[in-house]
């Protein structure tokens, strides 16, 4: 017998991805940024709010100096993207000369990160680099180097780890996908 859907206001998931399979993405995504951030002091700059569940994981496993900041962004209502990013939150921290690491919870069409970016580019910092829990490749419209992906996933709608269906899922330890 197969694991059991969810219910989500008026949508069932089906279980996708476990939390322990999320875990062993995340020990690999953290491994080679402990190697190649080792002696720096990385500036964070956490999405929220999807990337709260994604950041505090990954955080845990960083093992040298950094501090962390949040920003809040909205690109999606319900299942779709609106294709506009409202910045809801700013970033006040000034980032020149600072290596940011930009932590998100899924990269889907990249819209959220080609806005983000050249905002913070503007700034000068020493280097950008991207960390993302889940990366849908087939969905992506901008050209963007994501350099620390947890986990590919297909063009499908998902929720739990922090991601959310109108609000709610955000809280569930493993993903699953709308049936
Ligand atoms: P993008 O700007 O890359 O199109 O989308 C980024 C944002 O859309 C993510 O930070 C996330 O909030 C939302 N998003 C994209 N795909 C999904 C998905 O499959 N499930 C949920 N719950 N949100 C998604």
């Amino acid at each position: 017998m197969g694991q059991p859907l969810i219910t989500l206001h008026d949508k069932a998931f089906q279980p996708y991805l476990s939390a322990a399979e999320i875990a062993t993405a995340i020990d690999q995504v953290a491994l080679r940024l402990n190697a190649d951030y080792a002696g720096r002091q990385p500036l964070f700059v956490v999405v929220l709010t999807g990337g709260f569940m994604f950041a505090t994981d990954l955080l845990k496993r960083f093992t040298g100096n950094c501090e962390i900041v949040f920003i809040r962004v909205a690109s999606y209502e319900g299942t779709g993207s609106t294709g506009q990013v409202q910045e809801i939150m700013g970033l006040r921290e000034d980032v020149q000369g600072r290596d940011i690491i930009l932590v998100e919870d899924i990269v889907d069409t990249g819209t959220t990160l080609n806005h983000l970016l050249p905002t913070l580019q503007a700034n000068k910092p020493a280097s950008i680099e991207i960390a993302a829990m889940f990366f849908k490749p087939a969905s992506l419209r901008y050209q963007l180097d994501l350099k620390y992906i947890a986990l590919e996933i297909p063009n499908d709608f998902v929720v739990g780890y922090g991601l959310d269906y109108d609000g709610l899922g955000r809280n569930l330890p493993d993903v699953y996908v709308a049936v």
